[in-house]
């Protein structure tokens, strides 16, 4: 069995928007409260606190607060618990920041981990009821959760996780993939025989005088006025837009590269060491390359593939992928080099070498780890009942708004 998400966008009522509203709230308000109790018992403790010790503090909560029983599904609420303890175990794995409180201006969200089921074009959600919804495709399996968003242009979402059989599912090649994250293209993928570019959409440039002009006028507006409320959301939409076309492009690639693979062999960026440091840091948050790595491991992990990420100084732009020689450094600026070996003198495209490199030290730091890689590094074979160290595991689906799919 497999895990497969499908984000689809659905039309609740104004009476069930209303519904929503509320169970949306009453999430946000027991995440915030939780958190709050974290921090409380951290600060009083030294100790953190588990999910079912959080879970506990529902019962009295809801004889205090009516809302808690009659405004939500009381599924949602646990799966809120989850949701937070999950944001917990990312800070500490250090894949993601310290958890923050969760605020009525940004984009919404209620989960349903049971009880959910399709009729036809409707959705059937726990004390909302049938809801209007579009879907692309239809799977066969069962539904594990759903995620109801709401954006900030007051579109509705439901992300749903099915477990299904993976041959409905995957693609199935062998191949390991090395990729190399550039600036100039988003991604150049080594498979052993051929390198493949991905040219970088640059949504945000395009977008982004639009989005300047926009400001401006929102900025110009009148504090408390209805005009600028306008305004407001007028922006709003021109970031969703910018932020579809990006999440868009991140997962459809995402979704290419893990059907022909099996193994995908990444640099681990330390993308936010990047982004502080560095100059280009623009047009590396634009092209959203965390985000990526992060659709990748979660698209792999379902299918039970694996990503690996090697280590961010391995040298992998200044080495000779022909004859191993490691090269001067080089400038950023320098898109093709000649290797310094007078015996090799092989000639290299910047990021082509890169990709190989990558994947060639991937390939080195499976079979290092027991894995038993044919000689063309085709099919991969990981020893029985022996857990891999290389692999990072993955970002699993833990927060709401990282549901989103491909
Ligand atoms: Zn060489």
């Amino acid at each position: 069995m497999t895990r497969v998400a499908q984000k689809i966008r659905i039309y609740p009522t104004d009476v069930q928007k209303q519904q929503l509203a509320r169970a949306m709230g009453c999430c946000r308000w027991w995440y915030n409260h939780a958190l709050n109790v974290c921090n409380q018992t951290y600060k009083e403790t030294g100790k953190g606190i588990s999910r079912n010790g959080l879970n506990a503090l529902l019962p009295s909560l809801k004889e205090e607060h009516e809302w808690l029983k009659t405004d939500v599904y009381s599924q949602s609420l646990q799966q809120t618990t989850l949701n937070l303890s999950r944001a917990f175990i990312n800070f500490f794995e250090k894949r993601a920041k310290y958890p923050r409180f969760k605020s009525k201006h940004k984009k919404q969200s209620v989960g349903f981990p049971q009880s959910v089921r399709i009729e036809g074009d409707y959705i059937y959600l726990p004390k909302i009821k049938l809801v209007k919804a579009v879907f692309d495709r239809k799977y066969i399996g069962k539904i594990k959760t759903v995620t109801v968003t709401k954006d900030s242009d007051d579109r509705y979402f439901a992300s749903i996780i099915y477990e299904v059989d993976a041959c409905f599912v995957s693609g199935n090649s062998d191949k390991i993939l090395g990729i190399d994250l550039g600036i100039k293209e988003f991604a150049i993928v080594h498979d052993g025989s051929k390198t493949s570019k991905y040219a970088n959409p640059r949504h945000i440039k395009k977008h982004e005088k639009n989005l300047a002009r926009k400001q401006k006028k929102l900025a110009r507006k009148k504090l408390d006025s209805k005009s600028r409320k306008k305004a407001k959301k007028i922006v709003a939409k021109v970031h969703a837009r910018i932020s579809n076309s990006r999440q868009d492009f991140l997962h459809k690639l995402s979704r290419k590269l893990t059907n022909e693979s099996q193994v995908i062999v990444v640099e681990n960026l330390n993308v936010r060491g990047l982004v502080r440091n560095h100059k280009l840091a623009k047009a590396i948050s634009d092209v959203g390359w965390g985000m990526f790595v992060n659709f990748l491991s979660y698209k792999l992990e379902r299918e039970d593939k694996k990503l690996v990420e090697i280590d961010r100084f391995f040298p992998s732009s200044h080495i000779c992928p022909e004859c191993l020689t490691q090269q001067p450094k080089m400038d950023l600026s320098v898109r093709e080099w000649t290797c310094i070996n007078k015996a090799c003198n092989a000639h290299h495209d910047r990021d082509e070498a890169a990709s190989k490199n990558i994947r060639a030290e991937g390939i080195r730091m499976l079979k290092a780890d027991g894995a038993a890689v044919s000689a063309s590094g085709g099919s991969v074979r990981q020893d029985r009942g022996r857990k891999t160290k290389v692999m990072q595991h993955p970002v699993k689906l833990e927060t709401p708004s990282s549901y989103d799919v491909g």
